[in-house]
């Protein structure tokens, strides 16, 4: 099953008295907001926004992330009547895993960003609301000038300017090793896109690649607040398959008959699963599908009103108990799902050997002889059994040039006794003898 592992980080920048940026981690959810307007504002209407998404807890359905940033806009807005407030706004972009579908929702407004990293590649997927953006897709200014240009700062949407917003959402696949960079202006403002996916390529651990992000936009001068949060896709049902790989290596017995198996089962079995990948995808299915309904009863309403009146609280609203008791039961029915499958893999696995054995003991029975016998007038030798042993049939090995006819009766009466042989070389001397044989000979 696939998790969403990963670290946040942000940093004042060299020039700014205040960070108004915000960042956050879970496993539910990541997010960058990048506040603006006023004294404390921008700091207010990021840290707001922020609270209400860490209110997320367990498995994050697309609808639920959306209302949750509508709820933030909404939130954001409302405390932006107070007059020292007034005019506050923030960006928000955030990413949620579904891992029941093995899907990642990003959710952009504002000029923050979203970049992939897959396979070693750095794509961005948001598009920012900016003014610069506007230029530069109007083709008047390059990306180059945008970075630098003198209202880059300038944002064309973000949450609690008004009571509605409009939220872009990108819908991408999840795989294992998939990693996302959530970031405000102040990091690429500062450093090139190819300055940034270096980090993000070679250092695997997900906070010293953050901070080293960081480092280089400071380091760029650090004009404004610089945000990182990295976040790492990974699937602990692949950390199961090697393990279990380790393991069945481990074992004393036949590997040869276990790979066999194997090929078995992955084809019959997986086939109606979405993906190849470890075994167990199957199961997970099975144990994931009731999750949904257990999930929603928590209503747009209590979760606005929660956070409306009192931001603060919606940390301790989080049911993150409920949520490790849920996946400690998967894990364990996981557990005995593949105890199961063990057991029943080793009995195959014995059946499959008794069967090989057998099928090559009659085979090398079934050819391991040599007779002469009559075919078309001739005396010829055939490597098998007379009249053949189940599916093995006796086959033609050597004819020998000596006519039926030729052969004393009592030479006749022999090769009719259909002596088995087991040598060619022995069976080529019997019919010697066969042509030289005389009645008397044969009667004694
Ligand atoms: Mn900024």
């Amino acid at each position: 099953m696939l998790k969403m592992t990963g670290a946040a980080v942000t940093h004042i920048g060299q020039v700014r008295k205040t960070n108004q940026d915000r960042v956050l981690f879970s496993p539910s959810v990541g997010a960058v907001a990048d506040g603006m307007g006023g004294h404390q504002g921008g700091e207010q209407a990021a840290a707001i926004t922020i609270e209400i998404l860490a209110g997320l807890s367990g498995q994050v359905s697309k609808d639920r992330f959306v209302d949750t940033v509508v709820a933030a806009n909404r939130a954001v807005f409302e405390e932006s009547e107070r007059p020292e407030l007034r005019g506050m706004g923030t960006t928000v972009v955030a990413a949620a895993l579904h891992s029941e579908d093995a899907t990642i929702t990003v959710i952009n407004v504002g000029d923050s960003r979203c970049y992939l990293l897959r396979r070693g590649e750095l794509r961005q997927i948001t598009v920012d609301h900016s003014l610069v953006e506007e230029l530069v897709r109007q083709g008047r200014i390059t990306e180059e000038d945008a970075r630098s240009h003198p209202q880059r700062n300038i944002v064309t949407r973000a949450l609690g300017l008004s009571d509605e917003v409009e939220i872009d959402v990108f819908e991408l696949d999840a795989g294992h090793g998939d990693r996302l960079l959530l970031c405000s202006d102040g990091l690429f403002n500062e450093v090139e896109i190819d300055a940034i996916a270096a980090p993000l390529r070679e250092i695997d651990d997900a906070d010293l690649a953050a901070r080293s992000l960081i480092d280089l936009a400071v380091a760029g001068g650090g004009r404004d607040n610089i945000s990182v949060v990295v976040l790492d896709i990974v699937d602990d049902g692949h950390a199961e398959f090697i393990r279990e790989q380790a393991e069945s290596a481990r074992r004393p017995t036949p590997k040869a008959a276990a790979a066999v198996f194997d090929e078995v089962e992955s084809t019959s079995d997986e086939t109606p699963a979405d993906e190849p990948g470890p075994d167990g995808e199957g199961i997970d299915q099975v144990s994931v599908d009731p999750r949904p309904t257990d999930r929603l009863p928590v209503t747009d309403a209590e979760e606005v009103g929660d956070l409306v009146d009192v931001p603060e609280s919606s940390r301790g609203h989080q049911p993150s108990a409920s949520s490790d008791s849920r996946s400690g039961g998967l894990a364990d029915d996981d557990r005995l799902m593949s105890e199961d499958r063990g057991r029943a893999r080793w009995v195959a696995m014995a059946v499959i050997m008794t069967f090989l054995v057998a099928f090559l003991g009659i085979n090398w029975f079934g050819s391991s002889a040599y007779f002469a016998a009559e075919q078309s007038g001739e005396v010829v030798i055939f490597r098998g059994r007379p009249g053949g042993i189940l599916w093995v049939d006796p086959e033609l090995e050597q004819p020998t040039g000596v006519a039926i006819e030729d052969l004393a009766p009592a030479g006749v009466l022999k090769l009719e006794e259909e002596l088995e042989w087991t040598s060619l070389e022995a069976a080529i001397e019997f019919v010697d003898q066969l042509e030289r044989a005389d009645p008397d000979e044969a009667e004694s």
